[in-house]
């Protein structure tokens, strides 16, 4: 008889995106006249930047021709985006990683969610609380969790970092030594970064550990601040710890176009094992690349236009978090987040819970957001606001929130 993996079972019937989706169809239904303004997913809204654009138009004409048509991609990605990854992203900022250690894929929710695949069922991961729901909804999938807890409102078996006001969002050494640890800055969902010096103590502490770190540095393009790291690769003995997972959702709004890659450095080995052989394994047998015309796209994100382009469409998006920030700071909530990040957290008014105000602010200012305890119970009492609308809806929104 067939059998179901059960631990699908120990998880929430519904991502916490799907929930939102459905209460906000209800209530326009309810309320057509009503015009919603989102500041509540994480999605980008900017069209495509005309470099990556004209690259896209000259990867489709390859297609049309025999003698430069594609078929399935490389494995592990083209040389020619490995390589700009590699120079970029890590040689420029003098980091040592090689285009060899870089793996392409298409983004960064499926590496955050498979890269667990490469290590044992019994290893014990930490997580930030709150945090992207991804980490851990794939390790109770893969069984490396207990049940959920509806008195702590968490999974038993996970180690959870509380990330709050105390200690200005940022995870501190638990107690119980993990194998997994788990880091995204800058954060989604609280908007806090990291700084080069505090992130070099967990590298020394996962060295000294033997334990690994998953750096998700997927909000890297919003960093604005001098002492925070673009990736984890700048603190010394990284190549020994952590492995680094990138999108190009957030930084060129390839969100529905989908890319991403993962760093694996040779140099990380854990059970006598290197697990860039581990994963180079996993993508050969269980990935079927990111497409030739997307890389094309993903290359020209590096080009000289490319970089230009993006670095004013992040702008336009940081002054939004800034209209955010300061607006709803001069109304009196109290918010954090919003300079190296395009999230904006703040604490629920009058002690509602996080879901009370979403219902308030939906149904008072018809804004959408996204509650807290959405990612964890350390996010009951907090609400995410996002960066990715655009200027004018951003603008109206929080002149609404402010005659709340
Ligand atoms: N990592 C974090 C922390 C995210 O917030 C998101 C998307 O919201 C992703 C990864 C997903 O990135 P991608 O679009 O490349 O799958």
């Amino acid at each position: 008889m067939v059998t179901i993996n059960k631990n699908y079972l120990k998880l929430p019937g519904s991502y916490l995106f799907s929930t939102i989706g459905k209460k906000v169809r209800v209530y326009q239904e309810a309320n057509p006249d009503k015009k919603i303004i989102r500041l509540g997913i994480g999605d980008v809204t900017q069209p495509l930047a005309p470099a990556i654009i004209d690259a896209l138009h000259g990867a489709v004409d390859e297609m049309a021709a025999a003698e430069t048509f594609k078929g399935y991609a490389p494995d592990l990605g083209y040389e020619f985006l490995r390589s700009a990854i590699a120079k970029n992203d890590y040689k420029d900022r003098g980091c040592d990683i090689a285009s060899d250690e870089i793996f392409v894929s298409d983004g960064a929710k499926c590496d955050s969610a498979n890269i667990q695949e490469i290590f044992g069922v019994d290893n014990k991961i930490a997580v930030c609380d709150p945090v992207y729901p991804v980490y851990v909804d794939t390790n109770v999938m893969a069984g490396r969790t207990g049940d959920y807890n509806t008195v702590k409102e968490n999974f038993d078996g996970i180690i959870y970092m509380p990330c709050r006001e105390e200690n200005g969002f940022l995870p501190e050494f638990p107690e119980e030594t993990p194998d997994l640890i788990y880091l995204c800055f800058p954060n989604n969902p609280t908007g806090s970064a990291i700084t080069k010096d505090q992130l070099q103590k967990w590298v020394d502490y996962a060295n000294e550990k033997g334990a690994v770190i998953i750096y998700d540095a997927a909000y890297e393009a919003y960093i604005s601040e001098e002492n925070v790291p673009h990736t984890i690769y700048e603190c010394d003995g990284a190549r020994t710890c952590a492995i680094e997972l990138k999108s190009f959702s957030k930084n060129a709004g390839f969100t529905g176009t989908r890319l991403g890659y993962t760093v694996i450095p040779k140099d990380l080995v854990r059970d006598g094992v290197m697990l860039h052989g581990l994963w180079a394994r996993r993508h050969g047998t269980k990935f079927n690349g990111a497409p030739y015309i997307i890389q094309k796209a993903g290359e020209a994100v590096y080009s000289d236009a490319g970089k230009a382009q993006l670095k004013e469409q992040v702008a336009y998006y940081m002054r939004n978090a800034k209209v955010i920030y300061d607006g709803l700071k001069s109304a009196g909530f109290s918010v954090s987040g919003g300079v190296n990040a395009p999230y904006i957290w703040l604490k629920t008014p009058d002690k509602m819970t996080s879901w009370e105000f979403f219902d308030y602010l939906l149904d008072k200012a018809n804004i959408v957001g996204t509650p807290g305890s959405g990612f964890g119970s350390q996010g009951e009492g907090y609400f995410r606001l996002t960066a990715f609308g655009t200027y004018e809806n951003t603008v109206e929104a929080i002149e609404r929130m402010k005659h709340l």
